[in-house]
């Protein structure tokens, strides 16, 4: 390819003279509001016209602050069609890098409109946001396939999934022309790619019309800093063009895949809805393949002769009918408690791992597509060091020395104990019915006691009423636990089933565990007796006699600015938000599972401050936790994830409200006041 550097005549020095505003003038005048029905959702950050401040400088691909640049309502006027963004790609070859501002705005392509909501400011700065609009018409996704808001966030993840791989080769292709050119910058095409699970994303978006909108970002190239117009071109009209027609249009596309994709979504989700009526919280199928590929992938293991699929005692099994697959056979998991023991290297974490990951549904062939847990079941453990901000831990610890209170507990270091009893406290708060632990996350002094450690540390020295003799009454709340110990025959007589894993296999030996536990109940009895008196401190019964006192934002962030997205986010990891200049460590959050949900996670917590500063203006008052997030899901129930993020993000996942709790109950500048007694009477709404 050659002709860059001509064309720049006196016209682009009087354009480039006279002022970024011309642009947005020819933009009015071609006029035409874009019939663009996500630019009418989100409002609530509107008012934020930013002028361009990307930082240049050591951004990786995460930040979600990238302002909604000023041309923003200008990008939904159509400009031109293809030919002419061709052509006006051309024209800036050779110009500063800003220039690329010119082709923010709609094009016409057959078929589509590719939309330029913004340009980078900097080849250096995160890379240029587009969408792809594709009406139904041209889609032509047989109706079946979005008939339900299920079935089109399966439909939109398998299109993403598709998308994100034809955009791989067109950036390859954009690459290899890249060859031969000095100093060449940019040309990739990126689309947030999916994981193992199916989550409501914003990648590709599946209207009930069956609109295609698909959102990605390119690194608009650049030699040094100045645009490379033809190569652009080439990009924009022609490999990403091909990219779309391959991914987004039906006739181009493996049928039998996505029919597939969706099926097996609707039979997890169908099966994680019969759980309840079943008396269930979890199910795990006959021949479900549960360890992964390994520590560091979320991929199945590969079948090997050491693989041991899944297969339920005959006792514990349960049969499921599902739409698609049929009968399902598989091990259920009861209400109330169930124990996974079992020798070390046998598989009790995996499964209860598996379990975690559960409350999500998967692609085909993952080998968990029928392990199922109910969408609030929770991972617990203990996280020394954590914040911990106003949460009544006094189930389960009470007169701690020195005397500070454990009604409304506050720790900017919390021990492996206090940090367990606040990480169980925040997750029955938010109403999870279920609770998951594992003895290898867990906090020994928390999870038991034994006789002998009672003869030696008096109960009355003793702050921490121990696991075990909590789990009933929890029980009695309506709350389930399953708990893997291997190390301690502590819960045995608690226990309503007792699995033992031998071999990656599981046995029901609840009869077994009963029996030792009557010949023990001696010893048991010392140490139930040995716990303090933290029956007075149950005092507010809120679930059953389980004592959960909700909580009130007043502050999530204090940076001293007033404008809440003047405070940026930056994803730095699955687990891991930065949020202006608080460090924000989720590593507890076992159930994040997609970094594009710890993104809109982050973005939950602007939304959140937002919400507390715009509430304080107006005096009202205050609303728990709880009823936020409620509220939160709501918005995003009806609206979409875009009610996060105002810039149309194609990279958002959506997380559970537990998820979004666990990164605000970790913020070291979080202010929270307990709910006044007499209004605790509320309910935590049950679902996900
Ligand atoms: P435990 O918690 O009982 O100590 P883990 O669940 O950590 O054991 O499993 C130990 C190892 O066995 C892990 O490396 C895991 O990948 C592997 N593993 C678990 N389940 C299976 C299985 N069904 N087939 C083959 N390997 C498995
Ligand atoms: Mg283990």
């Amino acid at each position: 390819m050659s002709g860059r550097g001509g064309g720049r005549g006196w016209y682009y020095k009087q354009k480039y003279g006279g002022g970024a505003s011309r642009n947005r003038q020819q933009q009015e005048q071609q006029g035409g509001q874009y019939g663009n029905q996500a630019d009418e959702g989100y409002r609530g950050g509107s008012g934020n016209r930013q002028p361009e401040a990307a930082a240049a400088a050591g951004w990786d691909g995460d930040d979600d602050d990238v302002p909604s640049q000023a041309g923003y309502q200008a990008g939904s006027r159509l400009l031109g069609d293809a030919q002419q963004l061709f052509a006006t790609l051309n024209r800036l070859d050779g110009k500063g890098y800003k220039a690329y501002r010119d082709i923010q705005g709609a094009w016409q392509f057959s078929g589509f409109q590719l939309i330029v909501d913004y340009c980078q400011g900097d080849p250096y700065a995160a890379p240029s946001r587009l969408r792809v609009q594709m009406p139904a018409t041209v889609a032509a996704l047989p109706p079946e396939l979005w008939s339900s808001k299920l079935r089109r966030i399966a439909l939109g993840d398998w299109l993403a999934r598709k998308l994100a791989a034809e955009a791989n080769r067109a950036s390859a292709a954009a690459a290899g022309q890249a060859q031969g050119w000095h100093g060449a910058k940019g040309g990739d095409v990126t689309v947030d790619l999916p994981g193992q699970h199916v989550l409501e994303r914003t990648a590709v978006l599946v209207s009930t019309a069956g609109d295609v909108e698909a959102r990605f970002t390119v690194g608009l190239p650049a030699q040094g800093r100045s645009i490379m117009g033809p190569w652009a071109g080439q990009i924009l009209t022609q490999h990403l063009a091909r990219a779309v027609q391959a991914a987004l249009m039906y006739p181009a596309l493996d049928g039998a895949s996505i029919w597939r994709h969706i099926t097996t979504v609707e039979d997890t989700e169908v099966l994680r809805a019969a759980l309840p009526g079943l008396g269930l919280v979890g199910f795990v199928g006959d021949g479900a393949i549960l360890p992964r590929k390994s520590g560091a992938s979320d991929l199945p293991m590969p079948p090997s002769a050491g693989l041991v699929p899944f297969s339920s005692p005959a006792s514990l099994a349960v049969e499921v009918a599902l739409p698609h697959r049929g009968r399902v056979r598989g091990m259920g998991i009861k209400q109330g408690i169930t124990l996974i023991a079992g020798g070390g290297f046998h598989g009790k974490s995996t499964l209860l791992q598996a379990l975690e990951a559960g409350v999500y549904n998967k692609v085909p062939d993952d080998g968990r597509e029928l392990v199922v847990m109910l969408p609030d079941a929770v991972k617990v453990s203990a996280e020394d060091g954590r914040r911990v901000e106003a949460v009544d831990i006094s189930n389960f610890i009470n007169n701690l020395p020195g005397g500070s209170s454990t009604v409304a507990f506050r720790s900017d270091d919390a021990s492996g104990s206090t940090s367990q009893a606040a990480n169980i406290q925040e997750a029955l708060e938010l109403g999870a019915s279920v609770l998951l632990m594992d003895e290898d996350t867990c906090a020994t002094n928390f999870m038991m006691r034994d006789a002998r450690m009672a003869a030696l540390v008096a109960p009355a020295k003793e702050p921490i009423t121990p696991f075990s003799s909590r789990i009933a009454l929890l029980r009695a709340a309506g709350i389930s636990t399953v708990l893997v110990m291997g190390g301690s025959g502590d819960y045995f007589e608690h226990a309503d089933t007792v699995i033992v894993m031998d071999n990656y296999l599981p046995s029901d030996q609840t009869q077994a565990a009963h029996a030792i536990a009557a010949q023990h109940a001696a010893t048991m009895a010392a140490v139930t007796e040995a716990a303090p008196a933290a029956a007075a401190a149950v005092g507010q019964p809120v679930r059953g006699g389980v004592k959960v006192t909700p909580r009130v934002p007043q502050r999530v962030y204090a940076g001293g600015q007033n404008d809440y997205r003047g405070v940026k986010t930056h994803v730095r990891g699955l687990h891991h938000i930065q949020y202006g200049d608080q460090d924000i460590q989720l590593s507890a959050a076992e159930q994040l599972v997609d970094k594009s949900q710890t993104r809109a996670v982050a973005d939950a917590l602007k939304w959140l401050q937002a919400q507390l500063q715009r509430q304080q203006q107006q005096q009202q008052g205050g609303k728990t936790l709880l009823q936020w997030l409620n509220e939160l899901d709501a918005a995003i129930e009806q609206q979409g994830l875009d009610v996060l993020a105002p810039q149309l993000l194609g990279n958002l996942a959506r997380p559970r409200r537990f998820e979004i709790a666990a990164a605000i109950n970790r913020i070291r500048t979080l202010q929270m006041t307990q709910q006044q007694q007499q209004q605790q009477q509320q309910q935590p709404q049950p679902g996900g």
